[in-house]
């Protein structure tokens, strides 16, 4: 490991990270140059050269690093990461004691502890997740923490980050231990789910959206008519089918969406011949649906925070309201909508904002009947609420 750099920070801001505020943001940095490699540790120290925090410097959107711990004599090791994910697991207990649940976050960055890392675990798989070059230069202690932590099967990474030079090498995801069957088979309150840990970015479902998935089927599907735009593998359509819809439609424009929500049904014993899955970009899909009068009981809009199709650029805290707007259009009279975003760029606040906005100007009379943030899994630093980034409102409308 690198020796340790001392960093002067403004005064401003030492207060904040003595309160437990875990990102190293760019601003609090008196000299930048002094930041050394990504990778090092760093003393935060005061202008009279006192000490606040140790913290490791790794380059995010977010900011320049995370603090990793407020003692002064504190080693990062392997020891130090072992702690950190041991109590991690602890948080994670009633998961892993699970009848119909194997597939969970372990370890959610600040969270618990580590900014710029998280781990999953997959049916006995673990696949940690490094967000900057400057945690994965971290990754030999880390990986030994893991190891020595847990019984593991096998364990995959991704890089989160862009992967230049030296860190291209091992392109490969695959680390140690046994390879995990592709498809992997994996369980959320009984619902199967078929992972692929060593096939590109995404490894077939978002951890994040098991209560809402859950209440969908529990709660609101029966009987109903399902349109599930940026619908993926199609999670939720699946949720919703188990959970007795009348019928499912799945929209996204990624062509494999197609075969893998296919046989996320099949393997949920569900025919996905009797359901509709379509491939196209939704808002060609919203003008379609509008021309042939087609509208459902529940539509669920989980778009990603910005996305570039042949046609159209999408961001969230700009477009969201348009593409609300379009989905009132087609959801029936008292029907639910389950409106969803992951950007980190705005609140709840303004989030009910935008659904009060989009109403409004369509003259449509609603209610908000239940919403989400993170489930319990991706535990959040109540120091760092922006960590907190999932927002999902069910809202009738009138
Ligand atoms: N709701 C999903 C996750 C969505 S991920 C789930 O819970 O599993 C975002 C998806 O949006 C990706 O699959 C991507 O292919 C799709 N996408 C992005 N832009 C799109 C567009 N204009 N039309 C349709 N799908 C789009």
């Amino acid at each position: 490991m690198n020796k340790e750099i001392n960093l002067i920070i403004k005064q401003e801001y030492v207060d904040n990270y003595k309160n437990g505020y875990p990102l190293l943001s760019k601003e609090s940095i008196l000299d930048l140059n002094i930041l050394g490699c990504e990778g090092s540790v760093l003393n935060l120290v005061d202008s009279k050269n006192k000490f606040i925090a140790k913290a490791y410097h790794g380059i995010q959107n977010k900011g320049y690093g995370w603090i990793l711990s407020l003692k002064q004599n504190e080693k990062i090791d392997v020891d130090f990461f072992k702690t950190k994910i041991k109590e991690a697991i602890k948080h994670r207990e009633d998961f892993f004691n699970s009848k119909d649940t194997n597939t969970f976050r372990i370890f959610n960055g600040e969270g618990d502890g580590v900014g710029g890392l998280t781990i999953d675990y997959f049916n006995g798989f673990y696949l940690l997740t490094w967000y900057s070059i400057g945690i994965y230069e971290l990754k030999s202690d880390i990986l030994e923490a893991l190891k020595q932590s847990v019984d593991y099967k096998g364990i995959y990474q991704k890089k989160r980050f862009d992967s230049k030079g030296k860190y291209l090498d091992d392109s490969d995801d695959f680390i140690c231990g046994d390879k995990a069957p592709e498809p992997l088979h994996v369980e959320e309150n009984g619902v199967k789910f078929a992972i692929y840990l060593d096939d590109g970015a995404m490894v077939g479902v978002f951890l994040d959206q098991k209560d809402v998935r859950k209440t969908i089927r529990d709660k609101y599907a029966k009987g109903k008519t399902v349109l599930n735009t940026f619908s993926y593998t199609g999670a939720f359509s699946i949720y919703a089918a188990l959970g007795g819809a009348k019928k499912t439609t799945s929209v996204d424009l990624a062509k494999r969406s197609l075969p893998k929500t296919r046989e996320h049904f099949s393997i949920n014993d569900i025919d996905p011949d009797t359901q509709e899955i379509i491939v196209e970009d939704v808002f060609n899909y919203f003008k379609y649906a509008l021309r042939k009068k087609l509208s459902y009981d529940m539509v669920v809009l989980d778009p990603p925070s910005f996305a570039r199709s042949k046609k159209h650029t999408f961001s969230a805290n700009k477009d969201y309201v348009k593409l609300l707007k379009e989905v009132i259009q087609i959801t029936n009279k008292n029907g639910v909508i389950v409106a969803s975003t992951n950007s980190a760029n705005f609140s709840m606040m303004r989030f009910s904002d935008f659904i009060s906005q989009a109403f409004r100007e369509l003259k449509i009379k609603f209610k908000i009947e239940t919403s989400y943030s993170l489930p319990k899994d991706f535990r959040v630093n109540p120091k760092f609420r922006e960590g907190d980034y999932l927002k999902v409102v069910f809202i009738r409308r009138f």
